[in-house]
Protein backbone atom coordinates (compact mmCIF):
# COMPACT_ATOMS: atom_id res chain seq x y z
CA UNK A 1 0.00 0.00 0.00
CA UNK A 2 0.96 3.83 -0.65
CA UNK A 3 2.95 5.24 2.76
CA UNK A 4 0.34 8.19 2.39
CA UNK A 5 -2.91 5.59 2.91
CA UNK A 6 -1.65 4.10 5.39
CA UNK A 7 -1.19 6.90 7.47
CA UNK A 8 -4.12 8.50 7.10
CA UNK A 9 -5.61 5.37 9.01
CA UNK A 10 -4.05 6.36 12.03
CA UNK A 11 -6.93 7.22 14.29
CA UNK A 12 -7.12 11.08 15.39
CA UNK A 13 -6.91 11.60 19.50
CA UNK A 14 -9.83 13.72 19.97
CA UNK A 15 -11.82 10.72 17.47
CA UNK A 16 -10.50 8.49 19.75
CA UNK A 17 -11.80 10.49 22.70
CA UNK A 18 -15.62 9.91 21.76
CA UNK A 19 -15.32 6.50 21.50
CA UNK A 20 -17.72 5.07 24.12
CA UNK A 21 -14.88 2.54 25.55
CA UNK A 22 -12.11 4.89 25.74
CA UNK A 23 -15.06 7.52 27.67
CA UNK A 24 -15.01 4.98 30.56
CA UNK A 25 -11.37 5.21 30.63
CA UNK A 26 -11.21 8.85 31.06
CA UNK A 27 -14.14 8.66 33.71
CA UNK A 28 -11.91 6.10 35.50
CA UNK A 29 -8.46 7.78 34.76
CA UNK A 30 -8.92 11.09 33.82
CA UNK A 31 -8.84 13.27 31.05
CA UNK A 32 -4.80 13.69 31.23
CA UNK A 33 -3.63 10.25 31.68
CA UNK A 34 -6.03 8.89 28.79
CA UNK A 35 -5.05 11.43 26.26
CA UNK A 36 -1.28 10.27 27.58
CA UNK A 37 -2.29 6.67 26.56
CA UNK A 38 -3.78 7.46 23.46
CA UNK A 39 -0.66 9.70 22.35
CA UNK A 40 1.31 6.29 23.21
CA UNK A 41 -0.66 4.19 21.18
CA UNK A 42 -1.16 6.60 18.61
CA UNK A 43 2.84 6.87 18.16
CA UNK A 44 3.35 3.15 18.46
CA UNK A 45 1.15 3.05 14.92
CA UNK A 46 2.71 6.05 13.68
CA UNK A 47 5.93 4.67 13.95
CA UNK A 48 4.87 1.23 12.09
CA UNK A 49 3.34 3.05 9.34
CA UNK A 50 6.59 5.24 9.01
CA UNK A 51 8.29 1.48 8.06
CA UNK A 52 5.47 0.17 5.90
CA UNK A 53 4.52 -2.25 7.46
CA UNK A 54 0.64 -2.22 6.95
CA UNK A 55 -0.14 -5.98 9.10
CA UNK A 56 1.59 -4.21 12.32
CA UNK A 57 -0.42 -0.70 11.47
CA UNK A 58 -4.26 -2.57 11.08
CA UNK A 59 -3.62 -4.96 13.96
CA UNK A 60 -2.38 -2.28 16.27
CA UNK A 61 -5.85 -0.31 15.13
CA UNK A 62 -7.38 -3.23 15.92
CA UNK A 63 -6.39 -3.05 19.54
CA UNK A 64 -6.08 -0.03 20.34
CA UNK A 65 -8.50 0.36 22.93
CA UNK A 66 -7.21 -2.68 24.97
CA UNK A 67 -3.44 -1.23 24.47
CA UNK A 68 -4.68 1.97 25.92
CA UNK A 69 -6.19 -0.22 28.97
CA UNK A 70 -3.02 -1.95 29.77
CA UNK A 71 -0.54 1.46 29.75
CA UNK A 72 -3.62 2.44 31.79
CA UNK A 73 -3.58 -0.66 34.50
CA UNK A 74 0.25 -0.15 34.43
CA UNK A 75 -0.42 3.13 35.99
CA UNK A 76 -2.01 1.79 38.84
CA UNK A 77 -0.10 -1.20 39.47
CA UNK A 78 3.08 0.48 39.56
CA UNK A 79 1.72 3.42 41.65
CA UNK A 80 3.62 3.91 45.25
CA UNK A 81 1.32 1.08 47.37
CA UNK A 82 1.54 -1.12 50.46
CA UNK A 83 3.81 -4.82 49.89
CA UNK A 84 4.24 -7.27 51.52
CA UNK A 85 7.93 -7.75 52.84
CA UNK A 86 8.92 -11.52 52.73
CA UNK A 87 12.44 -10.92 52.51
CA UNK A 88 13.08 -11.62 56.38
CA UNK A 89 14.49 -7.86 56.09
CA UNK A 90 13.49 -5.74 58.95
CA UNK A 91 14.37 -2.46 58.15
CA UNK A 92 14.56 -2.73 54.31
CA UNK A 93 15.57 0.97 52.53
CA UNK A 94 13.82 -0.32 49.72
CA UNK A 95 10.46 -1.04 50.77
CA UNK A 96 10.35 1.84 53.40
CA UNK A 97 12.74 0.83 56.48
CA UNK A 98 10.70 0.72 59.77
CA UNK A 99 6.65 0.60 59.22
CA UNK A 100 4.56 2.29 61.70
CA UNK A 101 1.83 0.81 64.22
CA UNK A 102 -1.53 1.17 62.62
CA UNK A 103 -3.20 2.45 65.87
CA UNK A 104 -0.20 4.94 65.85
CA UNK A 105 -1.45 6.14 62.32
CA UNK A 106 -4.96 6.28 63.31
CA UNK A 107 -3.73 8.55 66.10
CA UNK A 108 -2.67 11.19 63.95
CA UNK A 109 -5.00 10.77 61.35
CA UNK A 110 -6.75 14.03 62.52
CA UNK A 111 -3.83 15.84 62.05
CA UNK A 112 -3.20 14.79 58.59
CA UNK A 113 -6.46 16.14 57.88
CA UNK A 114 -6.89 19.06 59.06
CA UNK A 115 -5.06 21.63 61.13
CA UNK A 116 -2.87 21.12 63.64
CA UNK A 117 -0.95 23.19 66.67
CA UNK A 118 1.84 22.07 65.23
CA UNK A 119 3.56 25.56 65.44
CA UNK A 120 1.02 27.24 68.12
CA UNK A 121 1.38 26.80 71.62
CA UNK A 122 -1.99 26.20 72.90
CA UNK A 123 -0.71 27.34 76.80
CA UNK A 124 -0.35 30.61 75.87
CA UNK A 125 -2.13 31.44 73.23
CA UNK A 126 1.22 32.13 71.01
CA UNK A 127 3.96 30.84 68.49
CA UNK A 128 5.20 27.60 69.04
CA UNK A 129 7.59 25.84 67.88
CA UNK A 130 7.23 22.40 65.80
CA UNK A 131 9.94 20.95 68.29
CA UNK A 132 8.36 21.84 71.69
CA UNK A 133 6.23 18.20 70.68
CA UNK A 134 8.57 15.84 70.71
CA UNK A 135 12.24 17.40 72.38
CA UNK A 136 10.98 17.11 76.11
CA UNK A 137 9.69 13.47 75.57
CA UNK A 138 13.30 12.46 73.64
CA UNK A 139 15.37 14.09 76.52
CA UNK A 140 12.63 11.91 78.88
CA UNK A 141 13.59 8.82 77.03
CA UNK A 142 17.58 9.67 77.00
CA UNK A 143 18.65 11.91 79.71
CA UNK A 144 19.72 14.48 77.43
CA UNK A 145 19.27 18.09 78.13
CA UNK A 146 18.02 19.26 74.81
CA UNK A 147 16.45 17.82 71.32
CA UNK A 148 16.22 18.60 68.32
CA UNK A 149 14.87 16.46 64.57
CA UNK A 150 15.27 17.29 61.15
CA UNK A 151 14.55 15.33 58.38
CA UNK A 152 16.83 12.11 58.45
CA UNK A 153 20.31 11.40 60.08
CA UNK A 154 22.25 12.16 56.94
CA UNK A 155 21.02 16.10 57.35
CA UNK A 156 21.15 15.82 61.09
CA UNK A 157 25.29 14.50 60.32
CA UNK A 158 25.76 17.78 58.22
CA UNK A 159 23.34 20.19 60.08
CA UNK A 160 25.56 18.96 63.22
CA UNK A 161 28.98 19.78 61.68
CA UNK A 162 27.60 22.85 59.69
CA UNK A 163 26.57 24.32 63.12
CA UNK A 164 29.51 23.30 65.56
CA UNK A 165 32.84 22.64 63.64
CA UNK A 166 32.77 25.09 60.39
CA UNK A 167 36.01 26.52 59.31
CA UNK A 168 37.80 24.42 61.82
CA UNK A 169 38.60 20.70 62.38
CA UNK A 170 36.78 17.46 63.10
CA UNK A 171 38.83 14.67 63.99
CA UNK A 172 37.38 11.03 62.89
CA UNK A 173 39.20 7.39 63.67
CA UNK A 174 40.52 6.44 59.83
CA UNK A 175 38.13 3.31 60.87
CA UNK A 176 35.39 5.41 60.44
CA UNK A 177 34.85 6.85 57.60
CA UNK A 178 31.97 5.26 56.56
CA UNK A 179 29.97 5.40 53.47
CA UNK A 180 26.23 5.14 54.15
CA UNK A 181 24.69 4.81 50.65
CA UNK A 182 23.34 7.06 48.46
CA UNK A 183 26.92 8.71 47.96
CA UNK A 184 26.76 10.20 51.86
CA UNK A 185 30.62 9.28 52.69
CA UNK A 186 31.96 11.02 55.64
CA UNK A 187 34.68 12.94 54.33
CA UNK A 188 32.24 14.35 51.58
CA UNK A 189 30.01 15.97 54.31
CA UNK A 190 32.41 17.07 56.31
CA UNK A 191 33.25 19.24 53.13
CA UNK A 192 30.17 20.65 52.46
CA UNK A 193 29.74 21.47 56.53
CA UNK A 194 33.01 23.23 55.87
CA UNK A 195 34.96 21.38 58.23
CA UNK A 196 38.63 20.05 57.89
CA UNK A 197 38.93 16.58 58.37
CA UNK A 198 41.44 15.14 60.25
CA UNK A 199 41.84 11.23 60.17
CA UNK A 200 43.56 9.69 62.74
CA UNK A 201 44.64 6.07 63.49
CA UNK A 202 44.31 3.13 60.72
CA UNK A 203 41.77 1.47 59.31
CA UNK A 204 41.75 -1.26 61.66
CA UNK A 205 43.31 0.51 65.30
CA UNK A 206 42.86 3.90 66.51
CA UNK A 207 43.49 4.43 70.05
CA UNK A 208 42.56 6.97 72.16
CA UNK A 209 46.24 9.16 71.83
CA UNK A 210 45.65 9.50 68.14
CA UNK A 211 42.98 11.87 69.02
CA UNK A 212 44.96 13.36 71.98
CA UNK A 213 48.51 13.88 69.30
CA UNK A 214 46.84 15.92 67.15
CA UNK A 215 44.68 18.35 69.21
CA UNK A 216 45.45 22.14 68.14
CA UNK A 217 44.04 25.76 68.83
CA UNK A 218 41.55 24.83 65.77
CA UNK A 219 39.89 21.21 66.58
CA UNK A 220 36.26 21.79 67.44
CA UNK A 221 35.30 18.21 67.89
CA UNK A 222 35.93 14.60 68.05
CA UNK A 223 33.84 12.64 65.78
CA UNK A 224 32.54 9.08 66.44
CA UNK A 225 30.49 7.52 63.64
CA UNK A 226 29.00 4.23 64.11
CA UNK A 227 30.25 1.42 60.97
CA UNK A 228 26.72 1.05 61.08
CA UNK A 229 27.00 -1.37 57.67
CA UNK A 230 29.82 -2.82 57.84
CA UNK A 231 32.16 -4.80 60.33
CA UNK A 232 36.19 -4.92 60.64
CA UNK A 233 36.80 -8.13 62.12
CA UNK A 234 40.18 -9.42 63.14
CA UNK A 235 42.71 -7.55 64.77
CA UNK A 236 40.96 -4.11 65.89
CA UNK A 237 41.38 -1.68 68.81
CA UNK A 238 39.21 1.68 68.84
CA UNK A 239 39.45 4.02 71.86
CA UNK A 240 36.37 3.69 73.82
CA UNK A 241 33.81 6.75 74.00
CA UNK A 242 34.94 6.94 78.06
CA UNK A 243 38.52 7.68 77.06
CA UNK A 244 37.61 9.97 74.20
CA UNK A 245 35.59 12.33 76.49
CA UNK A 246 38.17 12.01 78.78
CA UNK A 247 40.67 13.36 76.93
CA UNK A 248 37.98 16.05 74.81
CA UNK A 249 37.10 17.38 78.65
CA UNK A 250 40.99 17.78 79.51
CA UNK A 251 41.37 19.93 76.28
CA UNK A 252 37.40 21.58 76.37
CA UNK A 253 36.82 19.69 72.83
CA UNK A 254 33.44 18.51 72.47
CA UNK A 255 33.14 14.81 71.57
CA UNK A 256 29.58 14.38 68.52
CA UNK A 257 28.52 10.86 67.97
CA UNK A 258 26.68 9.35 65.03
CA UNK A 259 25.18 6.78 66.50
CA UNK A 260 23.37 5.83 63.24
CA UNK A 261 20.97 3.34 64.02
CA UNK A 262 19.93 5.08 67.88
CA UNK A 263 17.73 2.99 70.25
CA UNK A 264 15.94 3.66 73.47
CA UNK A 265 14.88 -0.15 74.61
CA UNK A 266 17.61 -2.84 76.40
CA UNK A 267 18.58 -4.56 72.86
CA UNK A 268 19.65 -8.02 74.53
CA UNK A 269 15.12 -8.33 75.47
CA UNK A 270 15.26 -9.22 71.65
CA UNK A 271 18.55 -11.44 71.50
CA UNK A 272 20.89 -8.49 70.02
CA UNK A 273 23.75 -6.90 71.48
CA UNK A 274 23.81 -4.19 73.39
CA UNK A 275 24.54 -0.93 71.15
CA UNK A 276 23.19 1.86 69.85
CA UNK A 277 21.47 3.21 72.73
CA UNK A 278 21.15 6.55 73.47
CA UNK A 279 20.79 6.96 76.65
CA UNK A 280 24.03 5.00 77.44
CA UNK A 281 25.96 7.03 74.76
CA UNK A 282 24.77 10.44 76.59
CA UNK A 283 25.81 8.57 80.11
CA UNK A 284 28.96 8.27 79.05
CA UNK A 285 29.79 12.11 78.60
CA UNK A 286 29.23 12.16 74.87
CA UNK A 287 28.10 16.08 73.99
CA UNK A 288 25.40 15.42 71.56
CA UNK A 289 24.23 12.30 69.77
CA UNK A 290 22.44 12.16 66.33
CA UNK A 291 20.47 9.24 65.09
CA UNK A 292 17.76 8.19 62.61
CA UNK A 293 14.02 8.15 63.92
CA UNK A 294 13.36 5.11 61.02
CA UNK A 295 16.17 2.85 62.21
CA UNK A 296 15.69 0.21 65.57
CA UNK A 297 14.02 2.99 67.06
CA UNK A 298 11.18 2.23 64.80
CA UNK A 299 9.50 5.11 64.47
CA UNK A 300 9.15 7.75 61.17
CA UNK A 301 11.95 9.01 58.48
CA UNK A 302 13.58 11.47 61.05
CA UNK A 303 16.96 12.57 62.39
CA UNK A 304 17.14 12.84 66.16
CA UNK A 305 19.68 15.21 67.88
CA UNK A 306 19.99 15.18 71.38
CA UNK A 307 22.55 16.58 73.56
CA UNK A 308 23.92 19.16 75.30
CA UNK A 309 21.81 22.41 75.49
CA UNK A 310 24.60 24.92 74.54
CA UNK A 311 25.34 22.44 71.47
CA UNK A 312 21.35 22.45 70.53
CA UNK A 313 20.84 25.92 70.93
CA UNK A 314 23.85 26.24 68.41
CA UNK A 315 22.59 24.16 66.09
CA UNK A 316 19.00 25.29 66.40
CA UNK A 317 19.37 29.07 64.84
CA UNK A 318 21.92 27.59 62.00
CA UNK A 319 20.22 28.14 58.42
CA UNK A 320 19.91 24.56 57.84
CA UNK A 321 17.77 23.68 60.24
CA UNK A 322 15.20 25.54 58.28
CA UNK A 323 16.20 24.21 55.10
CA UNK A 324 16.08 20.94 56.64
CA UNK A 325 13.02 20.77 59.02
CA UNK A 326 11.01 18.09 59.83
CA UNK A 327 7.59 18.07 58.01
CA UNK A 328 3.89 18.21 59.59
CA UNK A 329 3.78 14.36 59.03
CA UNK A 330 6.72 13.10 60.36
CA UNK A 331 6.66 15.18 63.48
CA UNK A 332 3.09 14.04 64.61
CA UNK A 333 4.14 10.46 63.90
CA UNK A 334 7.32 11.24 65.68
CA UNK A 335 5.36 12.53 68.66
CA UNK A 336 2.97 9.61 68.76
CA UNK A 337 5.89 6.85 68.70
CA UNK A 338 7.98 8.80 71.34
CA UNK A 339 4.88 8.89 73.57
CA UNK A 340 4.51 5.05 73.00
CA UNK A 341 8.20 4.86 74.78
CA UNK A 342 7.46 7.09 77.26
CA UNK A 343 4.37 5.64 78.10
CA UNK A 344 4.34 1.86 78.04
CA UNK A 345 7.08 0.23 80.18
CA UNK A 346 7.30 -2.73 77.16
CA UNK A 347 5.97 -0.91 74.06
CA UNK A 348 6.87 -4.53 71.44
CA UNK A 349 3.34 -3.80 70.83
CA UNK A 350 3.14 -1.17 69.08
CA UNK A 351 6.36 -0.73 67.42
CA UNK A 352 6.34 -2.87 64.66
CA UNK A 353 10.20 -3.18 64.31
CA UNK A 354 10.43 -4.61 68.29
CA UNK A 355 7.50 -6.58 67.58
CA UNK A 356 9.11 -7.86 64.30
CA UNK A 357 12.19 -8.98 66.34
CA UNK A 358 10.26 -10.42 69.87
CA UNK A 359 7.91 -12.88 67.45
CA UNK A 360 8.64 -16.42 68.75
CA UNK A 361 10.02 -19.56 66.20
CA UNK A 362 7.31 -21.33 67.32
CA UNK A 363 4.68 -18.81 65.72
CA UNK A 364 6.92 -18.13 62.86
CA UNK A 365 6.42 -21.87 62.38
CA UNK A 366 3.28 -22.20 62.66
CA UNK A 367 2.47 -19.79 60.06
CA UNK A 368 5.11 -21.47 57.16
CA UNK A 369 2.81 -24.29 58.09
CA UNK A 370 -0.28 -22.31 57.46
CA UNK A 371 0.51 -21.25 53.98
CA UNK A 372 1.80 -24.53 53.21
CA UNK A 373 -1.36 -26.26 54.35
CA UNK A 374 -3.22 -23.84 51.41
CA UNK A 375 -0.96 -25.32 49.15
CA UNK A 376 -0.89 -29.17 49.70
CA UNK A 377 -3.04 -30.14 47.26
CA UNK A 378 -0.62 -28.35 44.59
CA UNK A 379 1.78 -30.56 46.41
CA UNK A 380 4.36 -32.41 43.85
CA UNK A 381 2.24 -31.10 41.15
CA UNK A 382 2.15 -27.39 40.69
CA UNK A 383 5.12 -27.04 43.64
CA UNK A 384 7.40 -28.47 46.04
CA UNK A 385 7.28 -27.33 49.42
CA UNK A 386 9.40 -27.06 52.32
CA UNK A 387 9.44 -25.15 55.65
CA UNK A 388 12.93 -24.76 57.14
CA UNK A 389 15.03 -22.49 59.46
CA UNK A 390 16.75 -19.23 57.86
CA UNK A 391 18.32 -15.88 59.00
CA UNK A 392 16.81 -12.49 58.78
CA UNK A 393 18.47 -9.23 59.40
CA UNK A 394 17.98 -6.00 60.80
CA UNK A 395 19.27 -4.39 57.38
CA UNK A 396 18.90 -0.60 56.91
CA UNK A 397 22.47 0.03 58.12
CA UNK A 398 21.91 -1.49 61.65
CA UNK A 399 24.24 -4.37 62.97
CA UNK A 400 24.99 -5.71 59.71
CA UNK A 401 26.57 -8.73 60.86
CA UNK A 402 23.44 -9.78 63.45
CA UNK A 403 21.91 -12.85 62.40
CA UNK A 404 17.97 -12.99 63.50
CA UNK A 405 16.89 -16.35 63.59
CA UNK A 406 14.09 -16.97 61.24
CA UNK A 407 11.37 -19.73 59.89
CA UNK A 408 11.19 -20.09 55.71
CA UNK A 409 8.54 -21.28 53.48
CA UNK A 410 10.57 -22.81 50.43
CA UNK A 411 8.30 -23.05 47.42
CA UNK A 412 10.16 -24.75 44.36
CA UNK A 413 7.49 -23.86 41.53
CA UNK A 414 7.46 -27.64 39.13
CA UNK A 415 5.52 -26.10 36.00
CA UNK A 416 7.26 -22.58 35.67
CA UNK A 417 10.30 -20.74 36.67
CA UNK A 418 11.25 -19.51 40.19
CA UNK A 419 12.42 -16.06 38.56
CA UNK A 420 8.62 -16.12 36.86
CA UNK A 421 6.77 -17.01 40.09
CA UNK A 422 8.97 -14.16 41.70
CA UNK A 423 7.52 -12.03 38.92
CA UNK A 424 4.02 -12.99 39.56
CA UNK A 425 3.95 -12.41 43.31
CA UNK A 426 5.74 -8.91 42.59
CA UNK A 427 3.13 -7.88 39.88
CA UNK A 428 0.05 -8.92 42.39
CA UNK A 429 -2.82 -6.72 43.27
CA UNK A 430 -0.75 -6.72 46.69
CA UNK A 431 2.52 -7.19 45.78
CA UNK A 432 4.66 -9.98 47.29
CA UNK A 433 8.72 -8.94 47.76
CA UNK A 434 10.44 -12.41 48.16
CA UNK A 435 13.55 -13.89 47.56
CA UNK A 436 14.98 -16.44 44.97
CA UNK A 437 17.05 -19.01 46.29
CA UNK A 438 18.48 -22.26 44.17
CA UNK A 439 15.56 -22.03 41.58
CA UNK A 440 12.94 -21.59 45.02
CA UNK A 441 11.39 -18.72 46.15
CA UNK A 442 11.77 -17.87 50.34
CA UNK A 443 9.02 -15.98 51.76
CA UNK A 444 10.60 -15.20 55.64
CA UNK A 445 8.07 -15.17 58.11
CA UNK A 446 9.68 -12.71 60.26
CA UNK A 447 8.64 -10.10 58.52
CA UNK A 448 5.40 -10.98 57.62
CA UNK A 449 2.20 -9.96 59.62
CA UNK A 450 -0.56 -11.96 60.53
CA UNK A 451 -3.27 -10.27 58.25
CA UNK A 452 -0.55 -10.37 55.80
CA UNK A 453 -0.26 -14.49 55.88
CA UNK A 454 -4.34 -13.95 55.37
CA UNK A 455 -3.56 -11.92 52.29
CA UNK A 456 -0.79 -14.85 50.86
CA UNK A 457 -3.01 -17.68 51.92
CA UNK A 458 -5.32 -16.81 48.93
CA UNK A 459 -2.32 -15.29 46.90
CA UNK A 460 0.02 -18.31 46.88
CA UNK A 461 -2.23 -20.73 45.27
CA UNK A 462 -2.61 -17.67 42.02
CA UNK A 463 0.90 -17.35 41.20
CA UNK A 464 2.06 -21.06 40.22
CA UNK A 465 0.91 -21.52 36.89
CA UNK A 466 2.05 -19.62 33.73
C1 LIG B 1 21.88 5.25 58.49
C2 LIG B 1 23.00 6.14 58.89
C3 LIG B 1 23.01 7.49 58.52
C4 LIG B 1 21.95 8.10 57.67
O1 LIG B 1 20.74 8.11 58.31
P1 LIG B 1 19.40 8.42 57.46
O2 LIG B 1 18.35 8.52 58.51
O3 LIG B 1 19.23 7.28 56.54
O4 LIG B 1 19.62 9.70 56.76
C5 LIG B 1 24.06 8.26 58.93
N1 LIG B 1 25.06 7.73 59.68
C6 LIG B 1 25.08 6.43 60.04
C7 LIG B 1 26.22 5.93 60.86
C8 LIG B 1 24.04 5.58 59.67
O5 LIG B 1 24.06 4.30 60.02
Amino acid sequence: MEGKTLYRKIPKIDKLLEEPKIREMEERWGHYLTVEAARRCVNEIRSAAQTGNEQEVEARIEDITSAMEAYLEEYDRLRMQPVINATGIILHTNLGRAPLNKEIVESISGMMSGYSNLEYDLKSGCRGSRYAHFAENICRLTHGEAALAVNNNAGAVLLMLSALTCGREAVVSRGELVEIGGKFRIPQVMEQSGTRLVEVGTTNCTYANDYEAVVTQDTAAFLKVSTSNYKIQGYTRESSIEELVGIGKKHGIPVLQDLGSGCFVDLKKYGLPEGSSVAESLEKGVDLVCFSADKLLGGPQAGILVGKKELIDKIAVHPLMRALRIDKFTAAALDAVLDCYVREADCTGKIPVLEMLSRPLDRLREDAMRLQEVLSIHENVLVKTRIRESSARLGGGAMPEEIISSISLELRPLRISARRMEENLRLGKLPVIARIEEACIVLDMRTIGSEEIQILMEVLPKVMLC
